[in-house]
């Protein structure tokens, strides 16, 4: 697929848009800088001046670390306040309000149909199907509701979020060529570090069509610095830029993101990720044993969908115990399920103290 291709899929009246020409994007030199209002003193809250100055869009140094992270280019990369503004960013430059369709399937992360809702682009729902151990995406229903509903954009969750279960990468090679030139497939990899396979980014040099979303929020532990990456081909990553915030990406929160990426810190987060799986294999067992649970089910994130026979006195007894879970049970399909963040050990013990007394008590 051509670079032209990819370009296509983006709206006819945003293809040739400038966007905003701010202070940073021109390539001015000097040593006195009075072209952006800024003040000439830091504040003194600011003793190391990160902030006086408005930041780089993209930070060089942070796309540096963040493409040897996720194993891509530099100009395949976008970063954002969070993989939450990516996804709002591609809702918005590919689907023309009324005709362009957004393909979910539910239940998963609700962000998407909330951009979808926000742009007017119709809502296709492919459900999860019980392939009866797991929730899992069905691929051959994917490609037909795009392709008969106009999708321009597919979000495939994996990890899927709440429901744990994995895409494999040649069904999502499937999609990317069944729907190339129609339709850009973006993978969500929120929780991609729990997972066991390759990122879908590999599939980049192959199938233009397809964008992957990470984030540093989850296993990198800095959910409230808000850098998220949009991993693209480059025509469509100069688009979104110039569709974004002229500012997207605060200095502290660079700072911030820089310090987590240096080798001791990725250390630390690569053993946290390995105690977050034996954690989340621990209560998987323990609860699959556990009274009132009808089924918890295997989970490649840092989370377990777990069913019960009473969900609301499973919620509440773990509340009077100060454990505050997600309630999932607004969710189609999931009307008795809970979902359990993968805590400390001690976090952990807490949640099964809970829920395996619960019928001693009753
Ligand atoms: C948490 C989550 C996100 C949002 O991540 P941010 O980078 O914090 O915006 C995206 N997708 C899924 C599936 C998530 O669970």
């Amino acid at each position: 697929m051509s670079a032209d291709t990819v370009l296509s899929l983006v709206r006819d009246d945003l293809r040739a848009f400038a966007g905003y020409s701010s202070a940073r994007s021109s390539a001015l030199v000097g040593d006195v800088w009075l072209n952006a209002n800024e003040s000439a003193w830091s504040n003194p809250a600011d003793a190391q001046g990160i902030a006086r100055r408005y930041p780089e869009p993209q930070p060089q140094a942070l796309r540096t670390q963040l493409a040897a992270l996720y194993g891509c280019s530099a100009d395949q990369l976008l970063i954002g306040r969070g993989s939450d503004e990516a996804i709002d960013l591609l809702v918005r430059a590919l689907c023309q309000p009324g005709r362009d369709a957004v393909l979910v399937t539910p239940p998963v992360f609700g962000m998407y149909a909330v951009c979808a809702r926000l742009q007017n682009a119709p809502l296709l729902e492919v459900p999860l199907r019980d392939s009866g151990d797991a929730l899992v995406a069905d691929i051959d229903a994917i490609i037909a509701a795009a392709l008969s509903g106009n999708a321009k954009l597919v979000f495939l969750c994996t990890p899927s979020n709440p429901a744990g279960s994995s895409i494999a990468l040649n069904d999502i090679e499937r999609v990317a060529q069944a729907l190339e030139g129609r339709a850009l497939v973006v993978v969500d990899e929120a929780y991609g570090e729990y997972a066991d396979q390759a990122s879908a980014a590999t599939l980049l040099s192959r199938y233009n069509n397809v964008a992957v979303l990470r984030t540093l929020s989850k296993a990198h532990a800095l959910a409230a610095a808000r850098i998220g990456t949009l991993i693209a081909a480059p025509t469509l990553i100069q688009v979104l830029r110039r569709c974004q915030a002229p500012y997207p990406v605060p200095a502290p929160c660079t700072a911030l993101a820089l310090a987590a990426l240096d080798s001791d810190a990725l250390a630390v987060t690569d053993a946290r990720v390995a105690q977050v799986k034996a954690e989340r294999d621990r209560l998987y067992q323990a609860l699959q044993q556990a009274p009132g649970v009808l089924r918890a089910y295997p989970s490649h994130g840092n989370y377990l969908l777990v069913r019960f026979d009473d969900a609301q006195a499973a919620f509440d007894a773990l509340l009077a115990a100060g454990v505050v879970v997600r309630d999932q049970r607004a969710a189609p399909q999931l009307h008795d399920a809970l979902r359990i963040t993968i805590g400390s050990p001690e976090q952990n013990d807490r949640v099964l103290q809970v829920l395996t007394a619960r019928r001693a008590a009753a």
